[in-house]
């Protein structure tokens, strides 16, 4: 975009979200604390802003991307030419009505579950050591210890460049940390979840036995986007790269953990480009070794 038209969008967006950052660094918006900038940054304080926003670009057929917590993805060095809409802070409201639950998209998914645990509602146990949105769970269909997103959400809210719409779980197409959402353009607004009672003890007990889990066998310190590639059929890309010798392989400072060897830990200052060279050497050596093509799980944004 030419200074001019940032310009001149920055004062449309301002008119709809009041915070609208011109040049920001995504660095400091994602868990891997990596990324160039954004030529608009956009952070709707309210679902009210939230939806104008999201109304606007769509109606002006001006292309954006939608941030959660910023956990599953790795920002281009060269950042993101156009609008960023990041969804988090003051779009968190949640209401329980018995069994369910509706959540904005922006509230935290580990707040959420430490919430439902000490309601006595169960479903959500998995999710406490999982650090999305609530938003980019849903679009992920986050998952842990046998269980996802999928299983949970009854309905969710959109906007699209149709307009406004109410999508059932049928809908959203759910499969293995994949949606529909995916696919097409929608930004998420608000989830409708369902959390069957159960003794609030047991369910506490649950959540906590497996955030102990979590802790020892996944790094927690450094910054990650937490597993990098997506498990092949009837196999863990972390068994994989770890037979193919790669665990504790670099590339500057982007580190194949050596507690799980599908995450790749950001040292200090690893660029987004060392960590694309190692992925593909990764790939590269779990090809030679069992032949098994590996995908990715992490989204790449921006300008590669
Ligand atoms: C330490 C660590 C541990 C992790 N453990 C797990 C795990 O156990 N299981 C697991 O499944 N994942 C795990 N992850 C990955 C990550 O937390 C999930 O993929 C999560 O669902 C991403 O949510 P987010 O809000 O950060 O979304 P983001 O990373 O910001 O975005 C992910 C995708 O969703 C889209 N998106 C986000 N919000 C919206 C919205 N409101 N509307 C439309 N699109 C949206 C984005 O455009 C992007 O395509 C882990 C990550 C880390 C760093």
């Amino acid at each position: 975009m030419t200074p001019r038209s940032v310009a001149s969008l920055e004062e449309e967006l301002r008119q709809r979200a009041r915070d609208v950052r011109v040049n920001e660094p995504l660095w400091k918006h994602v868990s891997m604390r990596i990324g160039g900038p954004a030529d608009l940054l956009a952070i709707p304080r309210n679902l009210a802003e939230l939806r104008a926003t999201a109304a606007f670009l769509f109606e002006r057929g001006i292309p954006f991307v939608t941030l959660g917590q910023g956990s599953n993805i790795l920002v281009a060095d060269a950042g993101v030419r156009g609008v960023v809409i990041k969804i988090g802070k003051g779009i968190d409201r949640v209401r329980f009505v018995a069994a369910k639950v509706v959540v904005e998209a922006g509230h935290g998914l580990p707040h959420l579950a430490q919430e439902a645990t000490r309601r006595g509602l169960s479903g959500l146990e998995f999710a406490a050591g999982i650090p999305a949105s609530v938003g980019g769970a849903v679009v992920m269909n986050a998952g842990a210890h046998g269980h996802s997103m999928s299983e949970i959400v009854d309905r969710v809210r959109v906007v699209t460049p149709q307009g406004e719409e109410t999508l059932s779980a049928a809908d959203l197409g759910f499969a293995y940390r994949t949606s529909l959402l995916q696919a097409r353009p929608a930004v998420l607004l608000e989830v409708e979840l369902h959390l069957p009672p159960a003794p609030a003890e047991e369910v506490r007990q649950r959540m906590e036995a497996w955030l102990a889990q979590r802790n020892a066998t996944q790094p927690i310190g450094p910054p990650s986007s937490g597993c990098v590639f997506r498990n092949p059929e009837g196999d863990h890309a972390g068994r994989l790269i770890e037979t193919a010798g790669a665990k504790g392989l670099a590339v500057g400072d982007a580190v194949i953990s050596e507690i799980h060897a599908n995450y790749i830990v950001n040292r200090d200052r690893a660029t987004a480009a060392q960590v694309l060279t190692l992925i593909e050497q990764v790939r590269e050596r779990v090809r030679r070794a069992s032949g098994r093509e590996l995908d990715l799980e992490i989204k790449l944004l921006g300008e590669f």
